[in-house]
C-alpha cells in the first residue's frame, strides 16, 4: 500500500495551497493531494471571478478579513516569483441609491478597520475612474486586482511534486477507515494509508467529514452563479471592477463587471439554489443531491426567510432582461444585445441546521484530520494563508 504522511483531498486552490505550505514547512514529509477530476481546479476555483479582493468587506478580526489581507500579499508575492499575470486595478463600490448609502458607509468604515487602502468618492472622481457607470457616491479600492486562479493552481502543483510530493488526478476519495492509528483513504488510484488528512473538497466537504466518521456540523447547500461575457463592442463600458453594494443579509457580493486578466469582461454572478452541486447549467439535476438540500432544516429555514430574495434571482436567471437590468443600475448604456452566456460557477455555502448561513471560513480539527468546512470568497484571494493556517493546526502534532 501507498503511504503518506499527509493526504489533501481535493484539488482545487485551498487543497493545493495547502500542500504548498505543507512542502515548504516541512520539507522531509510526503504530501500526497488526492483529486477526483482529470484536471485540477475544475470546480469552484476554476470558475470563479478572478478577483484579488482587497478585504474590504469583512468582520474585523474575523478569519475571512485576516486571511484575505494577508493572503492577498502572500498570492501577489507567489505570482510575481513565478511570472504569473496579475493586475491591481482598482475597484469601485457603487451606490446607485440614497438608500444604499448607509450600507455603502459601513463597508466603508469595514474596510478602514481592516487596513484596505480605500477613498469615499463623490459623482465626478467616479465619472473619471469609470466613466460609464452611474452612482451617487462609491469607494474606490485601487488596490483591488485581478489574477487567473486555474494558473495559480498550475504553478503550485508544480512545486509541489519538485519538492517530492505527489499530485494525484483522477483520485476520487471513496472510503476512509481507521488502521493502526492511521487513516486508510481508498480512492480511484488505490489504497494510500497517512498519518493526516485535510479535507479540502469544497463543494463535497461535508460527505469527505463523513466518509471519516464523522458528523458534519454544517451542510454544503450549492449556489450557481451564472456570467455573462460582455461582447467586443461595448468592452468600453467597464474600465476595470464595478461592483454594487451588496445586500448586507446575503454572503454575496451582487452582479458586477469584473475585467479579466486573461482579456474580456465578464457580469455576474447572480445566487440561485443548483439542483446539482457540481451541475452548471440550469438543467443540470442530481436527485441525491436534490433531496439532501430539500430535506435539510438548515435549508428550509433559509427558504422560508429569503424565500422572495430566492425568486427574484431565479427570475434573473431565466430573464436575461431581468439580469441586464440589474446590471443597468451600475452601467445604463449595457444592452441585452452586449451580453453572451458564459460559463457558471458553484458557490459552496455551508448552512448550519438551524438555517444559519456560515459567513466566515470555518476549519474544524480532531486527532487526525483538519476539515475545511467552509471556504466561500475570498477563499481564492485567502489561499495562501489558508494553507498557512493549516500548517500550523498540524505542526502542534508533528
Ligand atoms: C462564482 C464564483 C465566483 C467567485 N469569485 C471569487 C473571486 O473573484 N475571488 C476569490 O477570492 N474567490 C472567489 N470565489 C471563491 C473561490 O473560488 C473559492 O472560495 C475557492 O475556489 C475554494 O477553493 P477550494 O479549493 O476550497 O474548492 P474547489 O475549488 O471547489 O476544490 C475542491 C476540489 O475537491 C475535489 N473533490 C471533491 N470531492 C472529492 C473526492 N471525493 N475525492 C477527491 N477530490 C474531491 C473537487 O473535484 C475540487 O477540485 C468565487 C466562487 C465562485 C463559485
Amino acid at each position: 500500500m501507498n503511504r503518506t504522511d499527509i493526504a489533501i483531498v481535493g484539488g482545487g486552490i485551498v487543497g493545493l495551497a495547502t500542500a504548498y505550505q505543507l512542502s515548504q514547512r516541512f520539507p522531509d514529509l510526503v504530501v500526497t493531494v488526492l483529486e477526483k477530476e482529470s484536471k485540477l481546479a475544475e470546480h469552484q476555483t476554476g470558475h470563479n471571478s478572478g478577483v484579488l479582493h482587497s478585504g474590504i468587506y469583512y468582520k474585523p478580526g474575523s478569519l475571512k478579513a485576516i486571511n484575505c489581507r494577508d493572503g492577498k500579499k502572500a498570492m501577489e508575492a507567489f505570482c510575481a516569483a513565478e511570472n504569473i499575470p496579475y493586475e491591481i486595478c482598482g475597484k469601485v463600490i457603487v451606490a446607485t441609491r440614497e438608500a444604499e448609502l448607509p450600507a455603502l458607509e459601513r463597508i466603508f468604515e469595514r474596510g478602514q478597520a481592516n487596513g484596505v487602502a480605500c477613498e469615499m468618492i463623490g459623482p465626478d472622481r467616479l465619472h473619471e475612474l469609470e466613466p460609464h457607470v452611474a452612482g451617487i457616491r462609491a469607494i474606490h479600492v485601487p488596490e483591488a486586482g485581478i489574477v487567473n486562479y486555474r494558473r495559480v493552481c498550475e504553478r503550485l502543483a508544480e512545486i509541489v511534486q519538485e519538492r517530492n510530493g505527489r499530485v494525484l488526478t483522477g483520485a476520487k476519495v471513496e472510503h476512509i477507515h481507521r488502521s493502526n492509528g492511521h487513516l486508510v483513504i481508498s480512492s480511484h488510484t488505490g489504497e494510500i494509508e497517512t498519518r493526516y488528512l485535510v479535507n479540502c473538497a469544497g463543494l463535497q466537504s461535508d460527505r469527505i467529514t463523513a466518509l471519516s466518521g464523522e458528523h458534519p456540523s454544517v451542510k454544503i447547500i450549492p449556489f450557481r452563479g451564472e456570467y455573462y461575457e460582455v461582447k467586443h463592442q461595448a468592452q468600453h463600458l467597464c474600465r476595470n471592477l464595478i461592483y454594487p453594494v451588496p445586500d448586507p443579509n446575503f454572503p454575496f457580493l451582487g452582479v458586477h463587471f469584473t475585467r479579466m486578466i486573461t482579456g474580456g469582461v465578464e457580469c455576474g454572478p447572480n445566487a440561485v439554489l443548483a439542483f446539482a452541486r457540481e451541475g452548471y447549467t440550469k438543467k443540470d439535476v442530481n436527485l441525491r443531491d436534490l433531496a439532501e438540500t430539500l430535506g435539510y432544516s438548515g435549508f428550509r429555514t433559509i427558504a422560508a426567510k429569503y424565500w422572495k430574495t430566492g425568486l427574484g434571482e431565479m427570475w434573473r436567471s431565466f430573464s436575461k432582461s431581468a439580469f441586464v437590468k440589474a446590471l443597468q443600475r451600475l452601467v445604463p448604456e449595457i444592452e441585452e444585445d452586449d451580453l453572451e452566456p458564459a460559463p457558471a460557477g458553484i458557490r459552496a455555502q455551508a448552512v448550519a441546521p438551524d438555517g444559519t448561513i456560515i459567513d466566515d471560513f470555518l476549519i474544524q480539527e480532531t486527532e487526525r484530520i483538519v476539515n475545511v468546512c467552509n471556504a466561500p470568497s475570498p477563499a481564492a484571494t485567502a489561499s495562501l494563508n489558508i494553507g498557512r493556517l493549516i500548517v500550523d493546526k498540524l505542526a502542534t502534532r508533528f
